[in-house]
């Protein structure tokens, strides 16, 4: 488009284009709207693809002849295991396969660090006095919140397309041995979009650190999830690791839930054999096994790792559309004015926005109150604070593909209205 940028415009062109964006606001408030773009949770149409789930599993043994309605078996059934660890490009003994959420698993290992240390560390980290992690910037609200709520003290690095920061990661690694952990969505990353390349998962793998018993919690969470016909491949996180001489540091997850039933899935995790025999000692402490029912069905639902690629397709069909959605209205209301950028995915579940400095806050009000409800500015950043007030998380998939359209086009206004009233201020 040829449109000038806003803060090139003259006194007179700006105040004329706030006045239009004012009345197009308005106009959008009178429709009375109520919409919802505030959570990444698969759609009913997404959920109804794995209903055949209903009727499964149609044995009460799996191929080990494991009774699957009793007690036992820790580490979770094993078919279900090789055929995650075939998606994951990890090997079946790494993996655990658990209950239906791997946050729950990510709470549980930060718990063990903190109160029983890592693998072979007689050093438990709340010992330590102050714990830091770090997070790379923008990312999912649940792991600074998880973190917050432990008494972990969080310390961000910026994320770039190609994964976080390393040089800024490396600094903050080097000398301080009270940096324990860090957080990455490495694959389709929440919000961004980026993937981890090699290369950053080799710096990361490789980097000397001042704490012995550094790890990173590598969340797979969007693994399989893509949105074009590339299916890129994660970064091997413990092949890598290995390679490099810290085996220990990578602690893989993932789930289900965002492949079958967000509430009813399969989470799991995989790990260097010394971190596993150390979350299972722990682990069989809480639990005497997982749901095997759950993991027999969907272990029969998928037959094989083909199946699940397959499945994901079918998401695929049913969101990329939404996502398109998302690209049309922002490009079409707002490219060329110098007001936002955002990112184009190709696999997981958002779209990151970035408006003027300084609104972000200020444009998710003006949604609220024209019926549209968006994630809160800054939820991103650790203690929901955006330095900067300029980010916003979009997630198109819940909503019905004309309800995205509509909220999306409501909400380029709602950027467009807050920039204009920030530079005429
Ligand atoms: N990790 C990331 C990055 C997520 O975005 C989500 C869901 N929003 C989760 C984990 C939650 O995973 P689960 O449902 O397996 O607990």
């Amino acid at each position: 488009t040829d449109r000038t940028p806003l803060d090139q415009l003259s006194a007179d062109d700006l105040a004329a284009f706030l006045a239009k964006t004012q009345a197009d606001y308005a106009a959008l408030k009178d429709r009375g709207l109520k919409l919802d773009l505030t959570r990444g949770k698969p759609s009913a149409e997404q959920l109804d693809l794995s209903n055949g789930l209903l009727s499964l599993p149609t044995s009460t043994t799996d191929a080990t002849g494991t009774d699957v309605r009793n007690y036992g078996g820790l580490e979770g059934l094993l078919g279900l295991r090789a055929l995650f660890a075939e998606l994951l490009g990890v090997e079946p003994q790494q993996v655990i396969a658990g209950g239906n959420s791997s946050l729950e698993m990510m709470h549980r290992t930060v718990t063990s660090l903190l109160l029983w240390g890592a693998a072979g560390v007689d050093a438990p980290w709340k010992d330590a006095g102050t714990v830091k992690f770090i997070c790379p910037v923008p990312g999912y609200d649940r792991h600074f919140t998880l973190l917050a709520d432990l008494g972990i003290e969080m310390v961000t690095v910026p994320m770039h397309e190609d994964g976080p920061d390393v040089e800024a990661v490396k600094a903050l690694v080097a000398d301080d041995p009270s940096v324990k952990g860090m957080w990455l969505v490495p694959t389709y990353a929440n919000p961004t979009g980026s993937v981890c390349s090699v290369e950053v998962a080799t710096a990361l793998m490789s980097m000397p650190t001042a704490a012995p018993d550094f790890r990173i919690l590598w969340d797979n969470a969007y693994a399989l999830h893509h949105l074009t016909d590339v299916e890129v491949k994660s970064a091997d996180a413990l092949a890598i690791a290995a390679a490099n001489g810290h085996p220990e540091r990578p602690i893989v997850f993932a789930s289900t839930s965002k492949i079958t039933w967000a509430g009813a899935g399969v989470a799991m995790m995989a790990m260097s054999p010394v971190n596993k025999a150390w979350f299972l000692t722990h682990l069989g402490m809480a639990s005497i096994g997982p749901d095997k029912v759950n993991q027999l069905r969907h272990l029969e639902f998928f037959g094989d790792a083909e199946g699940v690629r397959a499945h994901m397709r079918k998401h695929r069909d049913i969101i990329a559309p939404k996502f398109a959605a998302v690209q049309d209205a922002l490009e079409g209301a707002l490219s060329g004015l110098g007001v936002a950028e955002w990112t184009e995915p190709t696999g997981g579940y958002f779209v990151n926005l970035d408006v003027v400095d300084g609104t972000a806050t200020r444009v998710v009000q003006l949604a609220k109150e024209a019926g549209i409800s968006l994630t809160p500015a800054g939820s991103a950043f650790p203690h929901g604070l955006d330095p900067r007030d300029r980010n916003i998380r979009l997630a198109p998939t819940f909503p019905p593909l004309d309800q995205v359209e509509t909220a999306m086009a409501g909400v380029a206004t709602c950027v467009a209205l807050a920039a204009a009233e920030k530079l005429s201020s």
